[in-house]
This record gives C-alpha cells, structure tokens and sequence, in this order.
C-alpha cells in the first residue's frame, strides 16, 4: 500500500485527496486537497472559475499515534457566478473560518459534554478559549430546522453562571424537552426578545408556559401570548416555602439564649429542608426533639412540608381546597416569613393549581436542573454568555441521551 494511500484510510475523511506528506518540528504534515477539480463555493456550493488562492492554509485534524496532525492546502477563491461575487472555496475536511477539521470539532464537543474545559483544553491541546467557540461551531453545523417551530407548552427558567453574578434566560421545550432558546439576563426584557424571535403566530399557539413567580417573567408572558396558561413551577414554590423555614431558624438561632441551644438548632438546618419521607431516623430523632423544644420552628417544618403534599394532590378540587386551609393557615401563624409566603401562594394561586392539573414543571426536566447547573459550573470561565448558550443548546440533547449517536 502506498504511504498517500495509507493516510487517506487514516484520515477516515470523505472526498479528500493525499498529496503528500511531510513533518515540521510538532506534527505530521499532510498535504491535501478536494477530489472535486473545479472550486466550489463556501456559502452556496455552486461551481465557478478560480480566482486566486492562499497558500498553504492548515486545518488541525484527530492526533495520530499522540502526535499533531495538520492538514496543509492551497485554499482557493472562486468567483461564484449564484452568489455573484469572490468567496472562499468549501472544503470536504472543514469550514473555511475555522483551523480545525471536523471530525477533530466535533471530538472536541463531545468532551465538552462530559468533562471540564481546562480537561478539554489539555487533552486536545488547544486554547482554553477555542473550546468554547468550537462548540459553538459544532452546534451550529448540528441544529436542523427552526426550534422554535410547533412549540405548545414551553418553560421558562434562569440560570446563574460565573460565580451566580450573571444570568441567562432559557426556555425549554415540554414535549422534547430540548433547551430552544437561551439569552443573557433575567429580566422582562429578556424574555420578551423570546417572544419577539418567536412571532405573533406561533406565540398564539402556545397553550402553556412553566415559569417561577417572578413579576418580570409574568409581565412578559401575558403581553405577549395571554391564551397561554401560566403554570407556577412548583420547584420555585416549594423554595419560598423551604427559605421560609430557613429564614424562621436563623431568627431563632440569633434569638437563642445559650451556647448549647443555638448549636441544637443549627444541627436541625438539613433535616428542616427535607420531606417528611425523607428523613433519616436520626433525622426523625432531631425532629422529634424539635417538637419539644423550638415549637415555632417545628410549625415552620409543618408549614413547608404540607405546602409540598398539596402540591402532590392528583385533584385538583383537593389542592385546592388543601391550598385555601394552608393559606390561612400560615397567614395565622405567627411566623412573618410564612405570612408573606402565604400572601405569595393567594395571589398566585390559579398559577400553582395549574401546576397540580397539568402535571408540568420545569423541574419535571429533572436532568435540565441537575445538568444544566452541571454545565453551568464548568463554564465559569466564559467571558461571554455565549459559549454557555452553546453548550446548553448541545444540553437539549444531551438530556435524551442522544448525543452519542449524534456526535459519533
Ligand atoms: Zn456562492
């Protein structure tokens, strides 16, 4: 077997011709080119006459045996008679604008999905920052169609990244539960430039939207798609509730009168922010203990884990009638954090029920919470939110367990 011939096999790429090879002081150098004759342009695939060409233009493709790869070609200009003017030829081994092949992207993205950046980084020696614009590129290349079309019932979350100063905006869809749209910040603003990009028509058909209780996200939603049903995610519901009792233990933590009581309730923070299911029995003994000593705290748990069994109702009719006793309840219990949540829940209580008829909330993408948040700790190091919106848009599939199949 020629040696021309062997690195084509190697190579493993599509209409790619070997010319030669060569080595340099850091990788094997292998000269290509298309097996097409005529240039085709870049952006339409049209033939045309050549124009000029850029000498010795070079794409890094998969190690070989631990050593660089790069692929070296003449890339030419084309006069493209569709587009009617100069372009860059298409290559079959990569994109023009990029320096990388696309098996060796598309390599580079997987990792991404699975390890850190700094791992991706030095494992396949490039720039800490060409991971995130790789990236980029690859899902790019990947997404079909517009993920906007034939949206129903969508939700709407926000995710803090770079140490929780910053934001970014997505919306997942229910029924792929992919990740279809995602934009720096939190504020009406931002979810408004959603329903800007998703137009008049399809945001009329949106029958139903997850979203926290938060004015701004409300505001948004019902200006621009008020058929839509608003349903109150009952993660976010839950965490007022879980922050009450939080906020109802420190205030008997700061109003303890000795050493030994103060040490006694910081010990029940963990068991307070459990259900009742899920206690521990040493969990149970704290609580039980509780009951005894710190009456209001123990109401507190009482509170927050009754509020999570009505909104584990399968009926409607109950929730809501559970949901009426709980909100006087906690509006008479002496406890000021639950008065204001319990204010919260009679204000947006249509919301919270709706929760309970249809089932959905954002946290039903149990993987989005958990991965997302995942994603979102490795991508510390983004100076923009874009690399993030990326890998979050590679997230919507990596949540079906997809991924292998599309990458490889
Ligand atoms: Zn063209």
């Amino acid at each position: 077997m020629r040696t021309t011939t062997l690195l084509r096999k190697l190579l493993g790429l599509k209409s790619t011709r070997v010319r030669n090879v060569s080595f340099d002081e850091e990788s094997l150098v292998v000269d290509v080119a298309p097996t097409w004759k005529d240039p085709r342009c870049s952006e339409c695939g049209s033939k045309g006459p050549g124009y000029d060409h850029d000498e010795g233009r070079c794409w890094r493709h998969l190690d070989v045996a631990g050593m660089k790869l790069t692929l070296r070609y003449d890339i030419r200009r084309v006069s493209c008679p569709k587009c009617q003017a100069v372009k860059v030829e298409r290559v079959p081994w990569g994109e023009t604008s990029s320096w990388f092949t696309f098996p060796f992207e598309d390599h580079v993205a997987y990792l991404a999905q699975t390890s850190d950046q700094t791992a991706v980084s030095s494992s396949m020696r490039i720039a800490w920052q060409t991971v995130g614009a790789i990236v980029q590129r690859v899902v790019a290349r990947r997404r079909q169609g517009d993920p906007l079309d034939g949206l129903v019932i969508i939700g709407v979350d926000e995710l803090s990244y770079r140490r929780h100063h910053q934001y970014v905006t997505v919306v997942v869809d229910h029924a792929t539960r992919r990740i279809v749209w995602a934009r720096e910040g939190k504020d009406a603003d931002t979810l408004k430039a959603f329903f800007t990009e998703l137009g008049e028509a399809r945001g009329a058909k949106l029958e139903a939207v997850t979203i926290d209780m938060s004015a701004a996200y409300i505001k948004a939603v019902t200006e621009a798609s008020p058929q839509a049903q608003i349903i109150f995610d009952r993660f976010h519901v839950q965490r007022l509730a879980q922050d009450a009792v939080d906020e109802v233990r420190r205030d008997e933590v700061r109003a303890a009168t000795s050493e030994e009581e103060r040490q006694k309730l910081k010990g029940t923070r963990w068991p307070l922010l459990k259900s009742f299911w899920n206690l521990s029995l040493f969990d149970s003994l704290r609580l039980s203990q509780l009951q005894r000593e710190n009456k209001r705290l123990y109401r507190a748990y009482l509170l927050k884990d009754a509020l999570v069994r009505t909104l584990d109702c399968t009926s409607e009719a109950l929730a809501r009638l559970k949901l009426d006793q709980w909100i006087r309840w906690a509006g008479r219990s002496r406890l000021e954090p639950f008065k204001r949540v319990a204010l919260t829940v009679a204000k947006h209580a249509d919301g919270i029920l709706a929760y309970v008829r249809s089932g959905l909330s954002n946290g039903r993408t149990e993987g989005l919470n958990g991965k997302a948040r995942t994603i979102t700790r490795r991508a510390y190091g983004f100076h923009s939110a874009a690399g993030l919106i990326a890998l979050l848009y590679g997230l919507g599939w990596l949540l079906e367990r997809y991924v292998l199949e599309l990458w490889h």
